[in-house]
């Protein structure tokens, strides 16, 4: 038995010991857990009991976004020793899927991803999880650095999907967590400029004190004549849609550039009209994001090396012990909170 922060159904969370699997297998560690994020998706979880098809119909553990300390290996691990500092990659695949031998093992149908039910998330003092999806932090990367990889993973994924160029000119629509991320992932990834719109003025304050990321406030601004203006008519060589709303997906294809890419990482309620032969007659290129695959390495990599700090974007952080008032905190959200985070460790 271990205490978790365990969301008995819509709308109830209880801090409480449960029953959660502890056998330490020959590829995997025990990690005694330090921080965990708060995501928009077990907030939508607490207060909604569903995402789509995915339904909590059991008690189930909240929390996918961790970091932590190495406290035990298995038999086979080479790449890990105890007390190494690292964090996790949430969504375990079944390594011999076809997706897997692919190498997109985000699209696996039966990955299995922390805190997305039927399975268990890391909002625990100790967890085990496979070696293979378990990642040394620098020294110079804090733990809750180290919690923000997954969702920096996200936006990594789209800067990928996009195939952005040097000097790139982006539009990144909505300035929630992921929108930011992806601004600073863009950045890192070539561009000149990103600029990002929000419905919030301080959204894009928390995202404008990047250097090279410009807001644009909607509905005030005109989003495709401010990208215009800002490359001699052309519009934004790549956008990614971070806002899932149909007004931005609109913005999205009006402000991309002939030949430019859009990469739908927004996920709307509903589903939306997609005005086609916009796009059509600009020629886009269109990809799409579900999660990450192969970018952990490389998002500690940028971390470690100062290009990207996402430490300003870490809004509050509660002790275990509070972890349902991180959560009522992050329901009531104030419009310049990025990120929640809950400390489980001690260090
Ligand atoms: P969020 O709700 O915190 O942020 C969305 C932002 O968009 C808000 O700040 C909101 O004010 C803004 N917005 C709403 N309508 C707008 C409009 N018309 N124009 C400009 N801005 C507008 O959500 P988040 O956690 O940042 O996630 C963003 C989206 O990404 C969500 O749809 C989420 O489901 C999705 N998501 C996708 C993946 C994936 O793998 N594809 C992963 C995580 C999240
Ligand atoms: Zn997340």
């Amino acid at each position: 038995m271990a205490k978790a922060l365990v969301l008995e159904e819509k709308r109830k969370l209880a801090l409480r010991e449960i029953d959660l699997p502890a056998t330490v297998g020959s590829g995997d560690v025990r990690i005694s857990v330090d921080t965990v994020g708060v995501c928009g998706s077990d907030v939508h979880y607490y207060t909604h009991g569903k995402i789509g098809p995915f339904v909590v119909k059991a008690p189930m553990v909240l929390g996918h976004e961790a970091s932590g300390v190495v406290t035990e290996i298995g038999a086979d691990v080479t790449n890990l020793t105890v007390g190494d500092r690292v964090c996790m990659e949430p969504g375990i695949p079944n390594p011999a899927s076809k997706a897997s031998k692919l190498g997109v093992y985000n699209v696996d149908p039966d990955v299995q991803f922390w805190a997305t039910p039927p399975v268990h998330g890391c909002l625990t003092p100790s967890v085990v999880h496979p070696a293979a999806f378990t990642y040394r932090l620098p020294d110079n990367v804090s733990f809750a650095e180290g919690a923000m990889v997954e969702p920096f993973a996200i936006g990594m994924q789209a800067a990928a999907r996009a195939k952005i160029k040097p000097g790139d000119v982006a539009l990144v629509t909505g300035a929630g967590p992921i929108g930011v991320m992806c601004a600073l992932a863009a950045l890192a990834g070539g561009c000149a400029k990103v600029f990002i719109t929000d419905l919030v003025e301080q959204k894009l304050q928390v995202a404008a004190q990047y250097d090279n990321v410009e807001p644009i406030l909607v509905p005030q601004d005109d989003v495709s004549k401010t990208l215009q203006d800002a490359t001699e008519g052309w519009g934004a060589d790549v956008v990614i849609e971070c806002a899932g709303a149909a007004a931005s997906i609109q913005t999205a294809l009006e402000a991309v550039a002939p030949s430019g890419c859009v990469v739908w990482v927004g996920m709307p309620v509903d589903p939306v009209p997609v005005d086609i032969v916009l796009a059509q007659s600009k020629e886009i290129r269109m990809e799409t994001v579900f999660r990450y695959a192969n970018m952990y390495d490389r998002a500690i990599a940028l971390i470690g090396s100062g290009k990207v700090d996402l430490k300003p974007l870490i809004s509050e952080t509660f002790a275990f012990q509070h972890s349902i008032d991180a959560f009522d905190r992050a329901v009531e959200a104030r419009p310049s909170d990025v990120k929640i985070q809950i400390k489980v460790g001690q260090s």
